[in-house]
């Protein structure tokens, strides 16, 4: 009896090791969403949804895409329509603290300062710090288009460009009570543009690394961490990735340039490139992001368990998990979980978020 007592005790011991090293090895250390931060009138809904839909899901960071959506107070001029309050983040922090979940806002840096026909609030405000002021919004927009327009950029050399962004970048981190910020910084069109004074001529991988060291490091002296999209730090045209999801421009060496410790968001929407490895081997640490397929974001799962079950320990500690995009606002976020109409039943996003959670 005593005998069988202590094998059964072995085999339960052995099997309990072995489980909790196969999920040493699997689990992911991140597993996120970024999403358009609520409205106004959507802020309760959104905090019931985090208590009730994301956090039970795993979810334990959230990106809240807030540019200029909130009510700044260091520049009240950058202010966009109907921001959010400091009582509205207050909520969202509070819920997000309470089921540990990590809070980071986005500010779009450097690209993304237009879209379509319409110019962002930052060169709205401050036309001077535009790349490519020669540029003008077009009309009807469409593309391509003979100027490669498609969104401005601001100038990284402009002497005054850094001291507006990092007063809103520091304000919105504070009331976020964070210790990370996303600078998007994707799809970087304008960059070293011959229409720029001070950037024209320049390498734009360096132009590039010398704005995400100087986000970084600005970040750093307050012991926060800075997020980005992957997308410029990889070579489109050698990786066969072209020129959404990788660079074009020459800005791809910029990845042995940047500071180690910036977090790359590898986003990939139609296939699960193996480009975590890129990253890893870089020193960086890496999060694979899908969106609407879930085929991709289950094979982005399968990838990254392989690569962290077969690579080093340095590598493996590179590949920090997944984090789930969606490209719409909170509101339709919501409304395709509860399915409130056919149309967001079917929202594809949400059900690539669906499949994601049931296996990350
Ligand atoms: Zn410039």
């Amino acid at each position: 009896m005593k005998r069988t007592y202590l094998a059964t005790s072995l085999i339960l011991v052995f099997f309990s090791f072995s489980c909790f090293a196969l999920n040493a090895q699997e689990t992911f250390r991140i597993k996120g969403v970024c999403v358009g931060a609520p409205a106004k009138d959507d802020v309760e809904e959104f905090v019931s949804f985090i208590d009730t839909i994301l956090s039970p899901s795993g979810v334990n960071t959230l990106i809240l895409r807030v540019d200029f959506g909130y009510q700044y107070k260091s520049h009240p001029e950058l202010v966009g329509d109907n921001p959010l309050r400091k009582k509205d983040i207050r909520k969202l922090v509070e819920i997000c603290k309470e089921h540990n979940i990590r809070l980071i806002p986005q500010i779009n840096l450097l690209g993304h300062q237009s879209w379509a026909t319409k110019v962002g609030k930052l060169l709205e405000v401050y036309p001077e710090l535009d790349e490519t002021p020669g540029i003008k919004l077009p009309k009807e927009y469409k593309w391509p288009n003979p100027d490669g327009l498609y969104c401005k950029s601001y100038c990284p050399l402009h002497p005054d460009v850094h001291k507006i962004v990092f007063d809103l970048v520091d304000e919105i981190t504070d009331v976020f009570e964070t210790d990370a910020f996303h600078a998007g910084m994707d799809e970087v069109f304008y960059i070293g543009h011959k229409q720029c004074p001070r950037c024209n001529g320049l390498d734009p991988a360096v132009l590039f690394a010398g704005e995400v060291a100087a986000i970084r490091n600005h970040l750093a002296l307050q012991g926060k961490e800075l997020w980005i999209w992957g997308d410029r730090l990889i070579d489109g045209k050698t990786t066969g990735l072209g020129e959404w999801e990788a660079s074009y421009n020459n800005t791809y060496r910029a990845i042995d340039l940047i500071p180690k410790d910036v977090m790359i968001c590898d986003w990939h929407y139609e296939k699960a490139h193996p480009t975590p490895v890129l990253f890893a081997s870089k020193g960086l640490p890496v999060v694979a992001c899908p969106w609407r397929d879930s085929q991709v974001a289950t094979e982005q799962v399968a990838m990254l368990r392989g690569l962290m079950k077969n690579g080093s320990k340095e590598m493996t500690s590179k590949y920090a998990g997944i984090v789930h995009t969606y490209w719409n606002s909170a509101r339709n976020f919501m409304d395709g979980f509860y399915g409130k109409s056919e149309k967001a039943q079917n929202d594809p996003s949400v059900k690539c978020f669906r499949e994601l959670v049931k296996i990350w």
